[in-house]
Parts: structure tokens; C-alpha cells; sequence
């Protein structure tokens, strides 16, 4: 493995190089393993990694931190396995999801995955039906979900100070 950078850093690579996880983004040669080996880009051809790498590399700030694509890599790390510079597009793809989300750039079905994990415990409280209660029954389970609240409330008492009570 290379050590050397090989590609011009932007403002924008500097900026994500000094997120935990994006240190290694100026490693990457362009060469493209990472999309070829993308689970995500086999089924959305807009979900390049290369090219989101590219962006970054050459300074493309707002439209990377306002981009949906940083959110839909699913951490697999495939790309990292193949990858022959060391570099993680995973990682790297969580650095620019920290910096969107500190400057307000959530895209709006996961601030809606959240506040429904947060409200419910889980994301299968609509399907939650009388038949499921009374199966759960049937099995001597506690069809209340009691550990869901418990698990909310613990979430919120650890990531929103203040709220644990709500
Ligand atoms: S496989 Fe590695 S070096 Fe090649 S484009 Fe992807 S991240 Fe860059
Ligand atoms: S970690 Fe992300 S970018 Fe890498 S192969 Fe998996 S989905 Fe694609």
C-alpha cells in the first residue's frame, strides 16, 4: 500500500481529511475499484463512489454537503476491501454526513426515520396489529413492546440531554 497522496487537495478534501475517518480521501487515485465493487451502485446508477470522491477532491462543497448520494452507502465496505490505495469511501462518505448534518443538510426520509425511531422505537409501529398483539400473547411475549420505550428513552437520555422525560 502507498502512502503517498496522489491527487491535488481541495479546500473541501482538507476539510473532510480532518473529519475522523476522511484522513486518507487524498490516497485515492480515481481508479474506480470502488464503484465497480458497489453494492449500491449495482442498483442505482446515479450512486457512483468514484465520482462522489471526485467531487469532493476537487471542491465541490455545496453540492456534495447537499447531496442525497453521501447517505445512501450502506457501509458495507466492499469498496475498502478492493480498494488498493487504503482508502475507505465508506469512512470518507461519514465525514461529509457529519459535516452536512452540522450545517443542517439531513435529507428528509432519514429526518423522518429518525423522529419515527424516536417516537416509536422502531420503524414497524403502523404494521403493529391486533393479530401481532395476539400472536405475542399466544406466545406468553408481552405485547406491549415495553422495551421499545425503554430503548427511546435511553437514546434520548444519552444523544438529546433533556428530553429523556418526553
Ligand atoms: S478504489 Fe480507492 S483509489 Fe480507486 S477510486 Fe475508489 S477510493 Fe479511489
Ligand atoms: S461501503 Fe458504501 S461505497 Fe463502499 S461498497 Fe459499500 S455501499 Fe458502496
Amino acid at each position: 500500500m502507498n502512502n503517498e497522496t496522489h491527487t491535488p487537495s481541495s479546500d473541501f478534501a482538507k476539510e473532510i481529511a480532518l473529519i475522523p475517518g476522511g484522513e486518507v480521501i487524498n490516497k485515492c487515485i480515481q481508479c474506480g475499484i470502488c464503484t465497480a465493487s458497489c453494492v449500491v451502485a449495482c442498483v442505482d446508477d446515479q450512486y457512483r463512489p468514484r465520482r462522489l470522491i471526485q467531487k469532493i477532491l476537487i471542491g465541490k462543497r455545496d453540492e456534495v454537503l447537499k447531496s442525497d448520494q453521501p447517505w445512501l452507502c450502506m457501509t458495507c465496505r466492499m469498496c475498502e476491501e478492493r480498494c488498493q490505495e487504503g482508502v475507505s469511501p465508506a469512512e470518507i462518505f461519514h465525514a461529509v454526513r457529519i459535516l452536512a448534518v452540522k450545517e443542517g443538510h439531513i435529507p428528509k426520509v432519514f429526518q423522518i426515520t429518525v423522529e419515527k425511531v424516536l417516537c416509536d422505537g422502531w420503524m414497524l409501529a403502523d404494521a403493529y396489529t391486533d393479530f401481532n398483539e395476539d400472536e405475542r400473547e399466544d406466545l406468553g411475549l408481552n405485547p406491549a413492546l415495553a422495551w421499545n420505550d425503554t430503548f427511546t428513552k435511553k437514546v434520548k437520555k444519552k444523544y438529546l440531554a433533556g428530553e429523556e422525560s418526553a
